[in-house]
């Protein structure tokens, strides 16, 4: 097992994004070395010969690939060769010429959505492949699938030490807040917010309501992907998750309760619903006795209180 050493130089793809700015939280946190971290206008991670020359110059010894063209499942169904084209060029610039230039070790993040529509619940790692993908979020899926094969060809042919996890659901401080292509909790949190700031007494939450959904909080996946660069070395994924599912209506009237909404919560059926339902089993991670520490509620009322202070 390659050694994740916090005094060595870690560097963050995606410091701006939810993932990425939780991870560099994380470090922080646990005392590590200030990570590298470079803003889309100084590393353009799309651009192969400048990802290419920042690795060689730079000779991080550990990767957090969690740079990755992402949205809700309006802007997937809406923007499908965006999604496509620049997470396939980001994930394979990244991971060649970190194996190229002698990283140790490289975690690329992975996502729920890789797996069957249709999977037998709750999801297990060895889904993956089995049957058809969701419509809404296919080209993202694909592009996940190939990063995650291209991390197993290049562990089985150079015994480059690459991990990926799949993480389910997401939300947590510092995630996009943009009506068409956030989250649901993100998207939800702006509409609720609203609602009570305008005085609107109605909020229309997307699809019928029934889809069945695990959150889970952004600080606790940074927490797990930690744990997984110290005790994590193999060319299988990892699921990360809570095992805790509830439906999209329930997720609404919580998040309406975390923004002080009391009026009236109406589906808009004419939106899509996604995949019916995708909880993952934890199992593999539950043996390494990794645990998420904040339930939903808590978790939403901080998300809440970051949103208030980005609008202050
Ligand atoms: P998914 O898990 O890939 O489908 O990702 P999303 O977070 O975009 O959507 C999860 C579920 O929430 C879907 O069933 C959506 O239709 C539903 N949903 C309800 N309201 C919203 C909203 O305002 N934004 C988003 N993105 N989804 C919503």
């Amino acid at each position: 097992m390659t050694a994740f050493d916090l005094g060595r130089k870690v560097f963050v793809a995606g410091h701006r994004g939810l993932v990425g700015s939780a991870v560099v939280r994380a470090l922080h946190a646990q005392g590590a070395r200030p990570p590298i971290v470079k803003g889309r206008n100084e590393l353009d991670l799309a651009d192969q010969a400048a990802v290419d020359d920042f690795f060689s110059n730079e000779r991080p010894d550990y990767v957090f690939l969690c740079a990755a063209h992402v949205g809700g499942i309006q802007a997937n169904a809406s923007f499908p060769a965006e999604f496509i084209r620049n997470n396939l060029a980001i994930q394979t610039n990244v991971i060649h010429s970190a194996w190229k230039h002698g990283v140790s070790k490289l975690l690329f993040l992975g996502s729920s959505c890789i797996y069957p529509k249709f999977a037998a619940q709750p999801i297990r790692e060895d889904a993956l492949l089995t049957g058809a993908l969701e419509a809404t979020n296919e080209a993202y899926a694909i592009a996940k699938i190939a990063g995650l094969a291209m991390c197993q060809a290049y562990r089985r042919q150079y015994g480059f030490d690459a991990i990926v996890p799949m993480p389910t659901n997401l939300y947590g401080p510092g995630d996009n807040y943009d009506a068409d292509g956030s989250h649901v909790v993100a998207g939800l949190i702006r509409r609720f917010v609203s609602a009570v700031q305008t005085g609107d007494r109605e909020v229309v939450v997307w699809g019928t309501g029934t889809p069945l959904r695990e959150f889970l909080y952004v600080d606790d996946l940074a927490d797990a992907l930690i744990h997984l660069m110290h005790h994590y070395e193999s060319d299988e994924p990892i699921n990360v998750g809570t095992g805790q599912e509830l439906s999209i209506d329930e997720l609404a009237r919580r998040i309406a309760a975390a923004c002080g909404f009391t009026g009236t919560v109406t589906f808009d059926a004419s939106r899509p619903d996604g995949t019916p339902r995708k909880r993952l089993d934890t199992s593999k991670l539950d043996a390494m006795g990794w645990r998420a520490r904040t339930d939903l509620d808590t978790g939403l009322r901080r998300t809440v209180a970051a949103y208030r202070q980005l609008l202050e």
